[in-house]
């Protein structure tokens, strides 16, 4: 959810508006006690990083009423004082919590599993250059070894077959395809892709994760 977030500059300098209220991304749960969460922070800091060009960081502190802790949110932010580009970077604490894969993917591939985790883990560190790296090995890894289940006569083919082909080719399950060929990231294996349109990309992969993880199990 996205709101309206009434932002404090602590060095308010000329050229440098006081007050801004830009729309942040507002947390979906609290990282301490994983309760769901909506509510507008206590209060927000705007510090500049770079004067020669327009970068900053936005500081917000929120207090959880279901745990009465307070935790915070970093957003890096871009663009002009009218129009604010905002994204989550970092949340303190970091959530301690990973995602639960039923026996089955695990059974199946616990090669993705690991991964999954260790790429959850990057992002809840805010290490976003590299978290979207991890959930794309970690897809790879869990169509390939359902394609391979499905074709075990295949296993050699399937495994050097690139991801996008391994799915026309060898993934039967039209769900899984129909949503392969509206992800624009498949068919691009070169890190450099992904890390160029990582935001996007990275919700866009980890839909792409949650609803194969559905169908195969
Ligand atoms: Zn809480």
């Amino acid at each position: 959810m996205r709101k309206k977030v009434y932002v404090v500059n602590p060095n308010g300098t000329d050229n440098i508006p006081l007050n801004l209220n830009p729309t942040l991304e507002l947390p979906s749960k609290c990282p301490i006690c994983e309760t769901g969460y909506a509510n507008l922070p206590l209060i927000s800091y705007f510090i500049q990083s770079d004067s020669s060009c327009f970068a900053a960081t936005i500081y917000s502190l929120h207090l959880c009423p279901h745990c009465e802790k307070c935790f915070m949110v970093t957003y890096s932010a871009s663009g002009n004082y009218n129009c604010l580009e905002t994204k989550i970077s970092e949340i303190f604490p970091h959530p301690e919590s990973c995602t639960k894969f039923p026996l089955r993917i695990s059974d199946l591939s616990p090669k993705f599993v690991e991964i999954y985790l260790q790429a959850e883990k990057a992002e809840n560190s805010g290490l976003s250059e590299i978290c979207g790296l991890g959930y794309r090995k970690a897809l790879e890894f869990l169509l390939k070894d359902f394609a391979i289940h499905t074709h075990p006569e295949l296993a050699e083919q399937i495994k050097s077959a690139p991801l996008n082909q391994c799915i026309k080719k060898y993934i039967s399950a039209e769900n899984i395809r129909t949503l392969a060929e509206r992800s624009a990231w498949l068919g691009n294996d070169e890190a450099h892709y992904i890390k160029k349109h990582n935001d996007r990309d990275v919700s866009d992969m980890k839909s792409f994760v949650e609803a194969c993880v559905y169908f195969i199990s």
